[in-house]
């Protein structure tokens, strides 16, 4: 499932130039345009399988998006610990509606978050 009007699946079409980091069959990570922490990786399911976490019907493709966070997070930058965040909806923050996991590392984050 491919829209071709969400940036994201424009991403993954190639359409869009993205600094991509790793991929599994399923999902692909690239690099934040506007990085809020000096390491800012988003994950995201190839297929647009879902406009956020909160309308995902296979819980395997989160498995899979959790799993290739982790693997990028076993990289150096990410020494010192990591945050993994998914925005839901207007409140939650997000901006994109393609369902993506930021991870985000290389300073100390803010706990609660703003
Ligand atoms: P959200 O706000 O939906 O949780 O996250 C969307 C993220 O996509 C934002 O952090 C934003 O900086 C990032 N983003 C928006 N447009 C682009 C783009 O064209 N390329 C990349 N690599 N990231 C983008
Ligand atoms: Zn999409």
């Amino acid at each position: 499932m491919t829209q071709a009007d969400c940036l994201f699946c424009r991403i993954v079409a190639g359409e869009i130039p993205s600094n991509q980091v790793a991929e599994t069959e399923i999902s692909l990570a690239f690099r934040d345009i506007n990085p809020v922490a000096p390491q800012h990786v988003l994950v995201i399911p190839k297929r647009h399988v879902a406009d956020s976490l909160a309308d995902l019907d296979d819980p395997w493709v989160l498995a899979d998006l959790v799993q290739l966070a982790r693997e990028v997070a076993k990289g150096d930058e990410f020494a010192g610990g990591w945050r993994l965040v998914t925005n839901i909806g207007a409140d939650g923050g997000q901006t994109v509606p393609h369902l993506h996991l930021h991870l985000l590392g290389g300073r100390k984050m803010k706990w609660p978050p703003g």
